[in-house]
């Protein structure tokens, strides 16, 4: 077996049945992605939208792709016709634009709302109160062909377990709170990456974004095929 299939056979055995695996190969290259496709594994995450359809082109089309970087407006068209999920809609704007995109190519798109929790003064993720405010004036309703299909965040990036399980738990809410305003189809709490997901998991997740624990580290020179 590769140690690609090692490594996610190893994480899929730590995850309990309804917790989905989202397999994070920003940065690898196409043959990583075959060997994890070859082990049956069918769900791939990328954070930049050129790359994402490179390897959409590149790698057999029953490919489940997921977007989970940052996306520009301007970027949507790249991946619009085939992604299968955006996990990372971080502004109004944003998801507007998603919304004109998706009735450019006849799809409905689906989106989780990325709700910024960690102390780290990242860029991305909405602050809560006016993701609230948004939601309660239900612009999400006048964009038919966007489906919201729940929460995304990234917790605080330390080895305190405590502060993990508190945005853990914080995003938890999050999810909880915003339900109401959706229908039924609002059910991912998308949380947990290679050194926090079983946490994640304890704290509700549903779906984990692992990426190094399954395909080694990134921003090594390229491997050797
Ligand atoms: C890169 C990335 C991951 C995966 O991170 P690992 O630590 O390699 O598991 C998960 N989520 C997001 C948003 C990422 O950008």
């Amino acid at each position: 077996m590769s140690s690609i299939a090692c490594q996610l056979s190893f994480v899929r055995s730590t995850l309990p049945e309804g917790v989905k695996l989202v397999a994070v190969s920003k940065t690898h290259p196409a043959e990583a992605i075959r060997a994890a496709y070859d082990a049956g594994h069918r769900v791939f995450g990328e954070s930049r939208p050129q790359e994402l359809r490179e390897k959409h082109e590149a790698l057999p089309k029953d490919i489940e792709w997921h977007m989970i970087g940052h996306l520009q407006t301007n970027k949507i068209k790249y991946i619009a016709p085939f992604v299968a999920l955006i996990h990372s809609v971080d502004s109004a704007r944003l998801a507007e634009a998603i919304q004109r995109e998706a009735a450019k190519c006849g799809r409905t798109l689906e989106i989780l709302l990325e709700i910024h929790v960690a102390e780290e003064e990242t860029k991305t993720g909405w602050n809560m109160a006016e993701l609230m405010e948004y939601v309660r004036t239900a612009p999400f309703a006048r964009m038919p062909d966007v489906c919201v299909r729940g929460v995304m965040g990234i917790a605080t990036n330390t080895d305190d377990g405590t502060a993990i399980r508190r945005d853990f738990m914080e995003l938890k809410r999050c999810f909880e709170l915003l339900q109401p305003y959706f229908g039924p189809r609002f059910d991912t709490l998308s949380m947990g990456m290679s050194h926090d997901y079983p946490l994640a998991v304890e704290c509700g997740s549903t779906m984990v974004r692992v990426g190094s624990l399954i395909f080694g580290r990134r921003g090594l020179k390229k491997p050797v095929l």
